[in-house]
């Protein structure tokens, strides 16, 4: 078959294992996922009272506009209607702005290591990708802004930042939206927005109205813990929501997810309950790396990326043969590290006195 060139060698997403099959694999009857920073509280029980007496046609397409929950998110972000993009998961957005924009012969800019979407869209398009390596940490929006030529047409800053959890500094990042010519897009993926504490980072949406070039990805799949549902959304001016709405498949969120985002949304009381839950969780991981002398990045969010002083994936092994699933650091650009959903306190604290075993057993505190 004539497969795009491109196609050849690429992999579908590794996610992580799923509990079943590490269930099965490791003879376990209690298995944790810690490694797709999903909401370790579920979702707002306004969703499952919801869920639990629903009686929708699912034998008709869903509205194909999400006109309800279009109305419901715009009327949140105090935005116009016309502003709004859904996606089947941010993930389907990213893949919208890809395909709109990208194509062989363009270039596009992100930094590494970062989410691993915006490379692996690219190259199904046959897009050149440019990745600047991260700087103390950070997104180097100084080195990004270098990197951008004639030919980019997106550049992505993910923010906080999948996999280090840190964020570019609101002023840095204005600095950058300056520079940044006006006909290249720049993609603001927010997807733990809602778990953010740092005044450094500033709503991001007064953007929208001053920079034309600029979309903000959201998603109902971390902080509101419906990642089963798939709902993303982009916020952009009308006349971008209006060329990646072209692009965009005619259902691409279900009867149920758009019924459901609406719910969660209304419920902020859950989400400020659950930020201050994974802010105590996160001084439990913080401690841990301080008593042990393990690096950490500063996370702005519901997962934290610290060093092991061991092979990353033999950490990941030892860790799921004793129940809990993470993700290695050699699976995301960082050997030396691993990367940690934050569970609820008692999850927490079996995962870190797990975590020690393993770690004294490998030779790293001797
Ligand atoms: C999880 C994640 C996404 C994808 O979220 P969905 O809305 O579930 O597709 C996008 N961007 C980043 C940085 C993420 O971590």
């Amino acid at each position: 078959m004539k497969w795009k060139q491109q196609i050849y060698g690429m992999k579908a997403y590794q996610p992580g294992k799923p509990i079943e099959e590490v269930k099965r694999e490791f003879g376990l009857s209690e298995v944790v996922k810690l490694a797709s920073n999903e909401n370790p509280y579920g979702f707002s029980p306004k969703v499952r009272a919801f869920l639990s007496d629903d009686h929708s046609n699912h034998a008709l397409y869903p509205d194909g506009y999400a006109q309800e929950l279009r109305t419901a998110v715009a009327a949140h972000l105090d935005v116009k209607e016309t502003q709004v993009i859904f996606g089947n998961g941010s993930d389907d957005l990213i893949a919208i702005i890809t395909r709109a924009l990208l194509y062989p012969g363009v270039n596009t800019v992100m930094a590494t290591p970062s989410f691993s979407q915006y490379r692996h869209n690219a190259q199904i398009e046959g897009a050149e990708t440019r990745e600047i390596p991260m700087r103390n940490g950070k997104h180097d929006l100084v080195a990004m802004l270098e990197a951008i030529d004639g030919n980019t047409s997106v550049v992505w800053v993910c923010n906080p930042n999948n996999p280090t959890g840190t964020i570019v500094s609101d002023d840095e990042l204005q600095d950058f939206l300056n520079k940044v010519p006006s006909e290249v897009l720049v993609v603001l993926d927010e997807a733990y927005f809602e778990y953010v504490n740092s005044s450094d980072h500033k709503d991001t949406l007064p953007y929208i109205d001053k920079y034309p070039n600029v979309i903000i990805l959201r998603t109902f799949s971390k902080a509101y813990g419906l990642a089963s549902f798939r709902v993303g959304y982009g916020i952009a001016q009308e006349e971008v929501i209006a060329k990646l709405d072209a692009v965009r498949a005619p259902f691409n969120n279900t009867i149920l997810s758009q019924k459901v985002a609406i719910l969660a949304l209304a419920d902020q009381t859950f989400i400020e309950e659950c930020k201050e839950k994974n802010d105590a969780g996160k001084k439990q991981y913080i401690e841990f790396c301080k008593k042990h002398n393990l690096d950490y990045y500063p996370t702005e969010t519901n997962f934290i990326l610290f060093q092991v002083k061991a092979d990353s994936d033999v950490v990941f092994k030892e860790m799921m043969k004793r129940g809990f699933i993470i993700r290695s650091g050699n699976a995301l650009g960082t050997p030396g590290y691993i990367r940690v959903t934050i569970g609820t306190e008692e999850q927490n604290d079996k995962f870190l006195s797990l975590l020690e075993e393993v770690l004294t057993e490998q030779g790293v505190f001797a």
